[in-house]
């Protein structure tokens, strides 16, 4: 593994700390790439890499993330992500979870938890053994926190109703043809929230059972999961895996608007000048996606005072990604530029690098 100083994806990032517990096995990379706004905070991601420069790149890319997502979302919290490397068969222990709390309790609250790829509520109970930094635990009826996917989904369903409205001059789903890529918490949350509406839903994932079952619970079309981004339809929704926008996904686009909750979508920066090009409305994956964030890190801070946060709170904050993604797109069209990169800029602004 290089230095991560000379890794693509470093941007001068606060702190990276990679972790060795050789008694539970754990190795884990913890990455805060700013606290400008508060601790930074930002899941955690349970994964087996073929090699570790893989694990460094995701912490390195996932934490800039988290700090370009907290800030738009207007949390006082900056942005961090960890990586757990796992051994191709997963071992995930009791004994790593307390190692990798012990390890988020060392940095002293700079550094708070969550759930990611590979990690569950479970899993949060077991690190909050070892430290308060951990959000994304089980919430009361009526408070913050718990599973983050349902909030998500509510962001990018209204982030998606307001694309509608502001590319097609749509106020309704009625007869609007979304094909969503992914049926998991995400997916399958944003295409429940859209039928309901009258939406016309196309639905695919890998696990084509699932496609099925999620398009006759909701009345939709299942397609293969190949088929979905040449789908003609008003709105992609990618909700699957990130870097899923390049040069030849583009091309086969068939579609007004791209607004879904992967992470990291564009493949690389340049493919949202493509989309530009090509006038397709871009929802920037991580303004749209910050439901979940805003729900556990209002857990958290909520926590930390003592008191229990109201989920309308929560709800009231999500409502406002619409009007987020209005002054972003407002700003596109102002200044001929690409949505990506005005965010970018907006965010960068924000945790004071403009
Ligand atoms: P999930 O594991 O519940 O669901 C993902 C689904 O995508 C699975 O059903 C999987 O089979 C399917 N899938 C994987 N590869 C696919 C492919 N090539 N084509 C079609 N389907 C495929 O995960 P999730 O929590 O729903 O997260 C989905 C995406 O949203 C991820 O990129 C995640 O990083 C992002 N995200 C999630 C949250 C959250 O709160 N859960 C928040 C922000 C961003």
């Amino acid at each position: 593994m290089s230095a991560f100083w000379t890794e693509p994806d470093w941007d001068e990032h606060e702190r990276v700390e990679v972790v060795h517990h050789r008694a539970s096995g754990l190795t884990a990379i913890i990455a805060l790439h700013s606290t400008h706004l508060g601790p930074a905070a930002g899941g955690t991601r349970f994964w087996h890499y073929a090699e570790p420069s893989g694990a460094m790149r995701d912490a390195l890319r996932l934490s800039r993330g988290m700090s370009f997502k907290n800030a738009m979302a207007g949390l006082p919290i900056g942005g961090g992500k960890a990586v757990v490397l796992l051994d191709k068969d997963g071992t995930k222990t009791p004994a790593m979870l307390e190692a990798f709390g012990d390890a988020v309790e060392a940095l002293a609250g700079r550094y708070v938890t969550a759930e990611d790829v590979g990690a569950s509520e479970a899993d949060m109970v077991a690190i909050a053994k070892r430290t308060a930094h951990v959000c994304g635990l089980p919430a009361l009826e009526g408070d913050a926190g718990g599973d983050p996917g349902p909030f998500t989904a509510m962001g990018i369903y209204h982030g998606i109703k307001a694309a509608v409205a502001h590319k097609l001059g749509k106020d309704s789903m009625q007869g609007v043809r979304v094909a969503v890529q992914g049926c998991g918490s995400v997916g399958g949350g944003v295409a429940r929230l859209l039928a309901k509406d009258g939406a016309d839903l196309i639905v695919a994932d890998i696990d084509g059972g699932r496609a099925q079952a999620l398009a006759s619970e909701i009345g939709g079309e299942a397609v293969e999961s190949d088929m979905v981004i040449g789908t003609a339809c008003d709105v992609f929704s990618p909700n699957a895996l990130g870097a899923i926008l390049d040069d030849e996904s583009i091309a086969r686009l068939d579609c007004a608007i791209v607004a879904g909750g992967a992470n990291n979508q564009l493949a690389r920066p340049e493919h949202g000048r493509q989309l530009h090009a090509r006038d397709i409305l871009y929802a920037p994956d991580y303004v749209i996606n910050a439901g979940g964030i805003i729900n556990v890190s209002l857990e958290y801070l909520c926590r930390q005072d003592g008191k229990a946060c109201d989920i309308n709170e929560v709800r009231q904050r999500i409502a406002q990604i619409p009007g987020r993604l209005q002054t972003i797109w407002d700003a596109s069209a102002a200044q001929g530029l690409p949505s990506n990169e005005v965010a970018d800029a907006m965010a960068m602004e924000l945790i004071g690098r403009g």
